[in-house]
Order: structure tokens, then sequence, then C-alpha cells
């Protein structure tokens, strides 16, 4: 695997503030398969009170308070529709409880921290938080690395929370009885490293690596294979961020950050929204397209997709949009370059699967990781990550 440097367009930058759009007239829970609902149409419902719940315990959250309107089938990022209960927001942030914050976390044990882990159905992009701290591991990876260009989500977490995402990848350390501890960042972060470096001293479990910026080493899998063996639980800083502000006060999460940006769309920064909001409704009250036509892409332009519009509610799944003036992609002949095998990251020939469609085992399709990196080198546009996800019939 041969490490790829994306190229940027160094115009593309975002606001050094990170905007807020806490007050959605509406927010949308969706009620999954299995998920039996505690609420009835009319009520009136706190803020973090639970809405849904399944057979394991697992609970859905309201993010804001307000009266249940009913169910309604909206759309969410890769699963499509799914029947959501509808709440309307009465911008009174009301809560039943109010907690306070716990002075130190470190004084947490394993037990207690499970408890509160499961007790708040703290999840992050689709896996339980609890299932993950009590399974056994020799190494926690903690994946500092922005993995599509232009989004920042990352290094806003970092910029306003550092002491309070070591304590917590401390804590981690401790419970889950690892032997290392890797907090992985890009290279040419010199502020970040520098303060990293001086903090660390009090941390001295956790060791700090490096990586260059280059694509896809972002990617949990990647970064296991450069650093870590088989016994690896890697977590993400965005996914450490969460587990500290639910462990801080015992409550669940209810909001998230994500990033608008691109060369289509103005302003372009970080923005904190409340869970269960409708993208649109976020970028019309803070967003413009400065473009007639734009290209926008779910999540980024390597990993995420191209989508036809921003009618998607915001969950955990979602990072951001990136909007980019709009280029016509013409699919040509593979012209056997062979760009797409040699740099791989999983060591897979996605232009063999390509010429043997629908004759290759399931087996080899499932070390794809989805990076899209042999889209964004083949010179015929030829959807390659498409084809390896198996979902092309041609
Ligand atoms: S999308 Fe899959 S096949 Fe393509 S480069 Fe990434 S891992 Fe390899
Ligand atoms: S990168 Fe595209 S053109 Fe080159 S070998 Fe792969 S499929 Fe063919």
């Amino acid at each position: 695997m041969q490490e790829v440097t994306i190229k940027k367009d160094s115009s593309i930058k975002l606001e050094d503030q990170m905007f807020e759009f806490l007050n959605p007239k509406f927010i949308f829970v969706p009620i999954r398969k299995g998920f039996k609902l505690k609420v009835r149409d009319n009520e009136y419902v706190y803020k973090n009170d639970i809405i849904a719940m399944d057979s394991h315990g697992h609970a859905m959250y309201s993010s804001v308070s307000g009266r249940v309107l009913g169910l309604k089938e909206m759309p969410f990022y890769k699963e499509g529709m799914i029947s959501s209960l509808v709440v309307e927001n009465d911008f009174k942030e009301s809560i039943r409880v109010r907690k306070s914050a716990k002075k130190y976390i470190n004084s947490y044990t394993k037990k207690e921290l499970l408890r509160v882990l499961s007790d708040t159905s703290l999840q992050y992009k689709d896996t339980y938080i609890s299932e993950k701290v009590s399974s056994k591991c020799k190494t926690i990876l903690i994946n500092g690395v922005e993995n599509e260009p232009y989004f920042g989500n990352k290094s806003y977490i970092f910029k306003d929370n550092l002491d309070e995402l070591l304590e917590t990848i401390d804590l981690l350390g401790t419970c889950m009885k690892a032997s290392d501890i890797l907090l992985v960042v890009k290279n040419n972060e010199e502020k970040l490293i520098g303060e990293l470096v001086s903090l660390l001293g009090t941390y001295p479990n956790i060791k700090l690596k490096l990586v260059n910026d280059a694509y896809p080493n972002g990617m949990a899998e990647v970064l296991k294979k450069k650093f870590s063996s088989d016994e690896t639980i890697v977590f993400d800083i965005v996914e450490i961020g969460l587990i500290f502000e639910t462990i801080k006060r015992e409550i669940p999460v209810t909001e998230k950050v994500i990033t608008i940006t691109g060369d289509a769309v103005n302003p372009k920064g970080v923005v904190k929204v409340k869970l269960g909001v409708l993208l649109s409704e976020v970028f019309v009250t803070k967003f413009n397209f400065t473009e007639e036509q734009v290209d926008v892409y779910m999540n980024g332009m390597l990993s995420g997709n191209l989508v036809n519009s921003l009618k998607v509610i915001v969950d955990l799944n979602v990072d951001g949009v990136l909007v980019m003036k709009h280029t016509e992609q013409e699919i040509e002949k593979c012209i056997k370059c062979g760009l797409c095998s040699k740099n791989c990251p999983m060591g897979l020939n996605p232009k063999y699967v390509y010429d043997h469609d629908g004759r290759v085992k399931k087996e080899y399709y499932d070390k794809c990781i989805g990076c899209g990196l042999c889209n964004y080198l083949c010179p015929s546009n030829i959807d390659l990550r498409k084809i390896m996800n198996g979902s092309d019939k041609r």
C-alpha cells in the first residue's frame, strides 16, 4: 500500500469559531426494528426523556423538550426511510432532573463506567460503547486523524477539550486493562502535537503516534495495520468526546458536531447540532450555496456518498457534508493503469472484481473498508467502491 496525498484546494478553509444550531423546530427520533415506543401522541416530553426502548434495554432519547406529534417516515443516511417519532420543540430545554457534573471522572470504577454507558445507551457508528468497553484487548488505539479532506470535526474537538479527552482515554485504559494506549494524530498538526507533548507527561500510559497527512490514514483498519495487533480496540476521538460528556453528567448524548464545507458553500465550518435535526434545516438557517449547480457529498467525497438531497436526519452516522461546484464525470473504459489495486490499503484488486463482477466470493468484498481511494484514483471514473460493496447490478 502506498500513501496517497489528496490534492486540496487551499481556499477551502473552515471558520475559526464553531457554529451552533441547537434550536430546531422539530426533531425526529428513529424507531428502529425491535424498539417500542414509550410515549404517546400529544404527550409532553422533557429533554433526555426515553422515547423508545428495545428488549435489551437500549433506549432512544429526546434531544429537546416539547410535544409529541406522532410517527412519520423520515430519511436516514445509509439506512433509508425509518418510521420516526416527531417532537415539536418548545425551545425551553426543560429537563426532569438536573444532574450536577462529576468533578473528577478518574474515580470511576469499570463497573460504574459500564453502568453509566449502558444506562445512557451510548453508541457511536452503530456500536454500543458499553460493549466495546467490556471487551478484552491488549491495545487501545485512539484515532485522532481527520479522514476526509476539508472536514474539521476532530480538530474542533481537540481544540476545546484536550485535558478532558486525555482524562477519558486514561480512564478507558485503566478500566479495560490495556497494556498499550496509542493516540494517533497527523504529523503536520504542530500546535496540537506541542500541546499533547506537554500534557502527556501527566498521562505516561498514553503514547503519541504520528502519521502523514495522507489518505486513508484516518480509517481505523489502516491505523490498526500500521500500529498494532489483532487484540486492538479503536476509539475515534469524537467517540472519546461523547464518552466524556456522558460520564461527566450521567446524561445521554443529545448533540453532535458536523462539518459543512466545500467550494460551493458559504460560510464553511463546524456546527454543533441536536441529534434528530433535519440537515436541510441546519443548512438553510446558517449556510448558502454559492453556485447554481452543486455536487453534495454526505460524509465527504472519498468515503462518503454523492446525494441528491439534504433531507437527511442527523444521527451519529452523519459527520457532515461537502458541497462542491458541479463537475461532469464521464465513465470511460478501463485503461489497465493498475492504480486502484496498487494503492488499495487492504491489498485488494477492485479491477479484478470489476472484470469478474458476480463471480467473486463475498469474503473478498468484505475486506473492503469503503475508503473510496480506488474511485479517487481511477482515471476512467469507474465507481469501483460501489462494485466492491457488491451493489453494482451491471
Ligand atoms: S474502497 Fe475498498 S477496494 Fe477501494 S481502495 Fe478502499 S478498501 Fe480498496
Ligand atoms: S484505476 Fe481504473 S482505469 Fe486504472 S486499472 Fe483500475 S479500474 Fe482500470
